[in-house]
């Protein structure tokens, strides 16, 4: 449970799965959890981010049920608006379609398909200016773990992110810190590790942002709900970002639970 006045975030990357039968048995499962034993957004936001051709179809379900659940992107053009860019979803194409929430700079983007800083920068500007929500994602390599420049290199990732976001936008910005060895390789970060990290961004954070305080940033690498419980204990973890274990539903709704603050 996290005791931290920021409302925690769990958000499941679902990357390139599920089949379309299969996400929608997975979000039905979710809403059955949710039904039994409620957590409601002031305990904890919850969010999806499915594959693109299956955004609208998980968001008609979680509508119809009246689910707290928000759907997330995984990504975005670099593009702004409409035009003749073949194969590209522009952020305001996402918000004509009521899908409010974005991944920007997964690392798997980073390193598979290009995505640089200036191309991430394009896409940062135009999801907040589109009004768009934004889970930013930062992290380190082994390599740059073992050459003991893990934060520089993460402080630098914050620093591309706040010089692109107005003012007036930071409250629409989440940060998700992932190491990049921790991710789909089964070894979490320790939770003191990933709170000395945390506790780093949000520093960095102070010399940016007012929002600093307010600014939710999530554990991402391996989380599952053996580890969750103890992640979420740490004062600058405010919640996770879950690869893996979110294409289970008892798991990811568990990794929640182990997220919301209880209500006073
Ligand atoms: C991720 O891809 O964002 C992630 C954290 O994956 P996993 O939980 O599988 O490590």
């Amino acid at each position: 449970m996290s005791s931290s006045t920021i409302t925690p975030w769990v958000v499941g990357n679902w990357k390139m799965n599920p089949m379309q039968a299969n996400s929608q048995q997975l979000i039905q499962d979710l809403n059955q959890y949710l039904q039994q034993t409620p957590i409601t957004e002031q305990q904890c936001h919850i969010g999806v981010a499915p594959i693109s051709i299956a955004l609208l179809s998980v968001q008609k379900l979680i509508n119809d049920a009246d689910s707290p659940i928000k759907v997330v992107a995984q990504d975005l053009s670099q593009m702004a608006a409409t035009g003749a860019y073949t194969g590209e979803v522009s952020a305001e194409l996402l918000k004509d379609s009521h899908i409010d929430y974005v991944l920007i700079g997964h690392s798997e983007r980073r390193e598979l398909f290009g995505d640089d800083v200036q191309k991430i920068k394009a896409k940062l500007a135009n999801a907040l200016n589109a009004g768009l929500h934004v889970i930013y994602c930062v992290g380190e390599s082994l390599e740059q773990r073992e050459a003991g420049q893990a934060e520089q290199v993460v402080l630098q990732q914050i620093c591309d992110l706040a010089a692109v976001v107005k003012v007036e936008q930071w409250h629409n910005i989440v940060i998700a810190y992932e190491p990049i060895w921790a991710i789909g390789t089964g070894k979490t970060a320790s939770p003191q590790d990933a709170q000395t990290m945390h506790a780093k961004i949000r520093e960095g954070l102070t010399q940016i942002t007012a929002q600093a305080q307010h600014t939710a940033i999530l554990y991402g690498g391996s989380v599952k709900p053996e580890n969750a419980v103890e992640l979420a204990a740490c004062p600058d973890i405010n919640g996770a970002l879950v690869g893996g274990a979110s294409l289970n539903a008892e798991s990811f709704y568990k990794i929640a639970q182990a997220f919301a603050q209880t209500e006073e």
